[in-house]
């Protein structure tokens, strides 16, 4: 059990990557504080992780404000006294491809969600990582964080800010015992691929070399290894979870 008596909190917790996630830190006993808007997704996460024998609570709020943000640590440490672990995976897609077309509300979303709501978190986590000396945050960004596509240009301007500010947060906080890195998946089997047209949907699939796209599962395994301390010389990494996406 890699993470017993950790405390680990998953933002998007309540779908896809971010659940996945979740239970894959409570199968390795960490207690987790699971946390997104949609109080019925958020609730349904808690239970899986229960019915596995974990324990968990989830947290309501919304990674864009930061009275939110702060609530959910003062939350954990009210329940679980502590924060060891971070995987700050909230996150959306969606926008007009073309940039002229595009409007200052997208724009606004976009970076709001995908940037401001790692960079909060980060500040309230490392605040209380500090107290303690040790922690170990793992980021969401996403292959278009490392290279980029035509047609999402906001989000992959969103996704390369979230590897530049885990680069500079992980150099930060490197001599403070807190590691900090960053994953970026290709196309995995979630809401957010659902939601592309079948056609997007080939396309994407055919950008992969290893011939088809990832499970949330694969995302977990990942996160779990950067979280644990099976990752101890490893900070400021961007660890590729793409089937090779960006080797070609
Ligand atoms: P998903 O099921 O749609 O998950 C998105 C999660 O983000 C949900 O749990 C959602 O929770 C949460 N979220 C969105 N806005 C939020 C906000 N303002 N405050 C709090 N939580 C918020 O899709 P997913 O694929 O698992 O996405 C998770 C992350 O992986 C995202 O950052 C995404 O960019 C990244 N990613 C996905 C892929 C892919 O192909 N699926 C590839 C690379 C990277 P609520 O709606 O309950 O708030």
């Amino acid at each position: 059990m890699i993470l017993q008596d950790k405390v680990a909190l998953v933002t998007g917790g309540t779908s896809g990557i971010g659940r996945a996630t979740a239970i894959a830190y409570a199968k390795q006993q960490a207690k987790v504080v699971v946390v997104g808007r949609r109080i019925d997704k958020g609730e349904e996460t808690v239970r899986l992780i229960k019915k596995a024998d974990g324990e968990a609570i989830f947290v309501q709020a919304d990674v864009t404000k930061e009275a939110d943000v702060k609530a959910i640590v003062d939350k954990t440490i009210d329940v679980f006294g502590r924060l060891d672990i971070a995987f700050n995976n909230a996150g959306m897609g969606g926008e007009n491809p073309s940039l002229i077309e595009q409007t200052e509300a997208e724009y606004d979303r976009t970076m709001n969600v995908n940037v401001k709501g790692v960079w909060l978190s980060m500040k309230y986590e490392i605040a209380q990582m500090l107290k303690q000396g040790s922690g170990a945050i793992v980021n969401m960004a996403s292959v278009v964080g490392v290279v980029a596509l035509p047609n999402i240009l906001l989000y992959t301007a969103s996704k390369h800010a979230v590897v530049g500010l885990t680069k500079a947060a992980a150099l930060q906080y490197a001599k403070a015992g807190i590691r900090i890195n960053v994953v970026a998946p290709g196309a995995i089997q979630t809401d957010m691929f659902e939601a592309v047209t079948d056609e997007a949907k080939a396309y994407l699939t055919g950008l992969h070399p290893i011939g088809r796209v990832g499970t949330p599962l694969e995302v977990a395994n990942a996160v779990l290894f950067l979280s644990s301390d099976m990752a101890s010389f490893i900070t400021g990494e961007t660890l590729m979870v793409d089937g090779g996406y960006v080797a070609q």
